[in-house]
């Protein structure tokens, strides 16, 4: 299937995904109003019931609101009614062109129509699958390629490999680097440097996006940690700032058709059963519209934690040394999906580095009254820490120690001895 077919494909399956979508609001919407009408309903019948068991001006004017009142929710009514059924015809015509264009690009056959058992869902995977095996294809489809970086290990293997891709498909210039920056006091020192160096090496544009409040100030406004189920850490500091550059780069590319943006992430799906749940490549439902289909794309989905330093210590790529602490990810100082001794490992560090973080985490967490996490409090981290900390005494590690501790001594010598001679 030509490419643009396959392209144009996925923008019907974005259109009809978003129609439904629609059509579902709009139904949940004509829903809420006919509850309102009914109470509107109740009301002017006790009010009618009230007037005439105790006749009174004020019983009389409270009538006249009630049928006020009534007139307009029912008119909300008519309004929600009409609404959904300009999305319901939207979500159909959407759903036969769909069909009609799938089946005449034999992506979908028979009875396999968009909604009817999940077709739409199995042409999307169908087709995205088959666009992920073809990496150099996708670079060379996409208008600009940005490669979302943490300045973590998985981060620099994703940004490496679409670099790689992207010289020998000769359109480097796509590729931009972006950063979140989720605050200083909630980060490890160094990270906002390393992700721009990451990006430098290869001669990349660098961009920091920030959201007005950092992590720390999200967390003390709204009285709560986030939690697995709710990280609002990642969707406000991170996904919600990485949108409005996809704002601002289309506006840049100044494109009269629509603009394929692939947003690359370097997440695998061996880190946490929700992330296995993931695709290599998928449709950013949100954040595309008319002006930008958005392809999100994880390079190193595939790959084991050895693999990622196999590929750190073969490409000789500059890793944090937080790494070298035995600490698995470059995430903010606490994560709030890392583990207890991980947590333990990282208080320790801070101490190492004499950076105050410790107790103001757990002076927030003291304020707010809301523990760290369901099974710990911060405080009970930080005790722990210092009780290791008085057994065993401070945190030691060696330049390198990641990769000893993955691959072996005689690989962790040989990348430091080409880090060396590359500096
Ligand atoms: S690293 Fe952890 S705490 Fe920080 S933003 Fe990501 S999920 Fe949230």
């Amino acid at each position: 299937m030509h490419l643009s077919t396959r392209l144009h494909l996925l923008d019907l399956i974005r259109i009809s995904a978003s129609a439904e979508s629609a059509c579902r609001a709009a139904d949940r919407a004509a829903r809420k109003a006919s509850i309102r009408r009914k109470e509107a309903a109740a009301t002017r019948r006790q009010r009618r019931l009230a007037l005439r068991s105790a006749p009174s001006g004020g019983a009389v004017d409270a009538l006249a609101d009630a049928e006020r009142v009534y007139r307009e929710r029912a008119a909300d009514v008519d309004a929600a009614g009409a609404r959904w059924r300009r999305a319901f015809t939207a979500s159909a015509r959407a759903d036969a062109r769909l069909g009609g264009e799938l089946a005449s690009a034999r992506v979908l056959t028979g009875s396999d129509r968009p909604r009817a058992k999940g077709g739409r869902t199995k042409a999307e995977t169908a087709l995205l699958a088959e666009l992920a095996a073809m990496p150099a294809t996708l670079i060379e489809a996409a208008h600009a390629i940005l490669v979302q970086s943490s300045a973590g290990k998985d981060s620099v293997v994703a940004l490496d490999r679409v670099v790689r891709w992207a010289k020998a498909a000769g359109c480097l210039d796509k590729v931009v680097v972006v950063h979140a920056d989720i605050g200083e006091e909630a980060e490890w020192p160094g990270v906002r440097d390393l992700a721009q160096q990451q990006a430098e090496r290869y001669g990349l544009r660098f961009v920091v996006v920030k959201a007005s409040v950092g992590f720390l100030g999200m967390v003390e406004k709204r009285g709560l940690w986030p939690d697995a189920q709710n990280r609002l850490c990642t969707s406000t500091l991170k996904r919600d700032e990485a949108a409005k550059l996809f704002t601002q780069i289309v506006d840049e590319l100044g494109l009269d058709d629509q603009a394929l943006i692939v947003n690359c992430l370097g997440i695998r799906a061996a880190e946490s059963p929700s992330r296995r749940k993931k695709h290599e490549l998928a449709i950013d439902h949100r954040a595309s519209n008319g002006r930008r289909l958005v392809l999100t794309w994880h390079p190193v989905f595939h790959l084991s934690e050895t693999d990622i330093w196999q590929e750190i210590a073969d490409q000789t790529l500059d890793y944090h040394p937080v790494y070298d602490t035995l600490i698995p990810r470059l995430s903010c100082i606490f994560c709030i999906l890392a583990s207890f001794e991980v947590l333990v490992r990282a208080v320790r560090l801070c101490w190492v580095l004499g950076l105050p973080t410790p107790k103001t985490y757990v002076d927030l967490e003291q304020r707010i009254g809301h523990r760290f996490k369901n099974q710990f409090s911060l405080a009970q981290v930080v005790e722990e820490a210092s009780r290791r900390e008085a057994a065993e005494g401070p945190l030691i590690w060696r330049r390198g120690d990641a990769i000893r501790h993955h691959l072996g001594e005689d690989a962790a010598a040989a990348y430091l001895h080409r880090l060396a001679l590359a500096a």
